[in-house]
């Protein structure tokens, strides 16, 4: 039966596909590819972890055995027979076995999404007392991940689809679909970490439970350049391994088990979709440059330094935000260090200078914290209530931890002895925090000359993302060579939305008078100080502010690369001398929405 979901859209376009549950769990699962040749050891690790949790259930039962009623409950020695059963059943254990030969899945999450599909049998039953045997069959596979924690294959690099072989049954559909039809990843919660895996998969689209629009996992979802929806509320619960779905990534949709008339409405869409998206490369190696003449900068946002092949396809003139974060996460499902050392980070940056191929490159320092944890940072129960938004975050995670950040900016100077690079420092508030960081940068500078290392020169940027900043800039442009407004943060902070939570979404408003007027002036600050200022938030890349920007005053955008395209069309229609009245009568709304519709804009 067809049925829709709503949520946000945050990437967009159409993907058609077989959804692929990744279930939250409470043990911390990688969920990646294996190669082909793999399938016999991941199978094998299976094995050995149900082989182990079975000696220790025996043992268990017969220590149970020894003790007397008043020690150890009959319920008890009844309780370890269910689970051994549960541990040899085969619906478990093939099952599991299925996700890991038929879709390549590592054996965690290949254990998982058994899990789900068994517990979703359990929940169905009429009598209570099977019902509640789904407690005792997470308990054994939580027993089985805990085994299984620490033996774990390396990450496969290039995460395969199975290729189709002589011996796949062509005469059946069904087999066929479920080898060739692209897959769309459904879930309750993915971190950054989980989708920077995902990002070299083979996904053509996905929709969380949770998430704001400004969400990091949206903010990833969009640099993958595949449709996406969040804060889908129930989608995970509603629907089921391996039903089809459509993503409406425009509207924010997901239709779950579509009729034949809504599969074909939707293919026509995704055509035209690409059409579109092939008039718009077209625009790629044309400046942009509006109708009056003004040059305007489109620059990139990247995760990792081989997103500089996508930015420089896309016509970008440098990176205006490196969230260098990325580097410190996900690092546990690939067997490194938890952090990256100076020698690592000073490739990788090395390597997104080399990617732009001479083009200026803006490295932020890391920026963890809130909804970007570090691997295995799990909130202690003192903290649960508090806001980590509000908390140890970004700069003041660096400045917490001098030695780290210390690593992060020698790192990033050798690096400047490459190429063009600006260092950007997050979501400094205070006098005292910008001179603690530019202390730190001379002492980092004094330790590579006293090792005799070489290194180059950088500008200092500092992003505007707290009110309090917006609100003091003639301190910050007392220091900084530029400034670059993370509106995301911005929006954050200043209508004390979280971003990330889903049920305060509709209050997200890039558009509140008050986010415009710390946007625009500090635009204009910086021009009056002629220092160079830049937006990185998401406000940069959506269309139907761009005129606004530009009318402030702002030529410089940075963006996902999927973005750049559908700005640069805007900024070649742009005429900005006719821009200023009606910015002006923007800036001065009360409901400044209705004058940005694109009806209300000036041409
Ligand atoms: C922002 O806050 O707008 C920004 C660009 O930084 P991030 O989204 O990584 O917090
Ligand atoms: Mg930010």
């Amino acid at each position: 039966m067809t049925f829709a979901v709503h949520g946000l859209p945050v990437a967009r376009g159409i993907a058609i596909g077989r959804a692929v549950l990744v279930v939250s769990s409470r043990i911390d699962v990688a969920h990646y590819f294996i190669k082909p040749e793999e399938v016999e050891t991941e199978i094998d690790r299976v094995r050995i972890a149900r082989n182990a949790v079975a000696e220790e259930l025996q043992k268990l039962q017969a220590s149970v055995a020894l003790m007397g009623p008043n020690d150890a409950p009959h319920e008890l020695a009844a309780l370890l027979e269910v689970h051994l059963m549960l541990l040899q059943d085969e619906v478990l254990t093939g099952g599991v076995k299925h996700w890991i030969v038929e879709r390549l899945y590592n054996a965690e999450w290949a254990l998982t999404t058994q899990l789900e599909v068994v517990a979703r049998q359990f929940d169905e039953m009429e009598d209570e007392y099977l019902r509640e045997r789904k407690a005792d069959l997470e308990q054994v596979v939580e027993r089985l991940l805990h085994r299984m924690k620490g033996t774990a294959a390396v990450l496969a690099p290039t995460p395969p689809r199975r290729k189709r072989t002589a011996e796949d049954d062509d005469s059946d559909p069904t087999a066929r679909d479920a080898i060739d039809a692209p897959l769309v990843l459904i879930a309750h919660d993915l971190s950054p970490a989980d989708m920077l895996q995902f990002k070299k998969s083979v996904f053509a689209g996905f929709v969380t439970d949770v998430g704001g629009r400004t969400s990091h996992t949206a903010i990833v979802a969009r640099s993958m350049d595949i449709p996406a929806v969040v804060g889908a509320r129930s989608a995970s619960q509603l629907v089921r391994q391996d039903d089809w779905v459509i993503i409406d990534g425009d509207a924010g949709v997901v239709i779950v088990d579509p009729s034949p008339i809504i599969l074909a409405d939707y293919g026509f869409k995704q055509r035209q979709g690409d059409l579109e998206r092939g008039r718009l490369a077209r625009l790629r190696h044309k400046p942009a440059v509006t109708l009056d003449g003004q040059k305007v900068d489109l620059l990139a946002n990247i995760e990792m330094p081989e997103d500089t092949l996508g930015a420089v396809k896309a016509g970008a003139v440098g990176v205006g935000l490196f969230r260098s974060e990325f580097l410190f996460m996900g690092r546990e499902a690939q067997h490194l260090n938890r952090l990256p050392d100076e020698e690592e980070q000073y490739q990788a940056y090395r390597r997104a200078i080399e990617g732009m191929q001479g083009m200026p490159v803006t490295i932020r320092t890391i920026d963890v914290g809130a909804d970007k944890p570090l691997d295995g940072r799990a909130v202690r129960d003192d903290e649960a209530h508090l806001n980590p938004a509000l908390g140890l975050r970004a700069i003041r995670w660096s400045l917490a931890d001098p030695a780290m950040f210390l690593t992060q900016i020698r790192a990033i100077l050798r690096a400047a002895a490459h190429g063009e690079i600006l260092m950007l420092i997050p979501m400094l508030a205070h006098a005292s925090e910008i001179r603690q960081t530019l202390a730190l940068i001379d002492f980092a500078r004094a330790e590579l000359d006293n090792r005799g290392v070489v290194h180059g020169k950088v500008k200092l940027g500092a992003m505007i993302e707290v009110p309090a900043a917006a609100l003091t800039l003639k301190i910050f442009l007392k220091h900084f060579d530029f400034l670059s407004i993370g509106t995301n943060d911005l929006i954050q902070y200043t209508l004390a939305i979280d971003r990330a939570d889903e049920s305060v979404a509709h209050l997200y408003d890039p558009a509140h008078p008050a986010v415009l007027r710390l946007v625009a002036e500090t635009i204009a600050e910086c021009r009056r100080q002629g220092k160079g200022v830049s937006v990185c938030g998401e406000m940069a890349g959506d269309v139907a502010f761009t005129r606004l920007l530009l009318g402030m005053g702002l030529r410089s955008f940075s963006m996902h690369p999927s973005q750049i395209l559908a700005v640069k069309q805007e900024v070649l229609r742009a005429d900005t001398s006719k821009l200023q009245a009606w910015t002006q009568q923007v800036l001065e709304a009360d409901d400044p929405a209705g004058l940005l519709a694109p009806a209300a804009t000036p041409q």
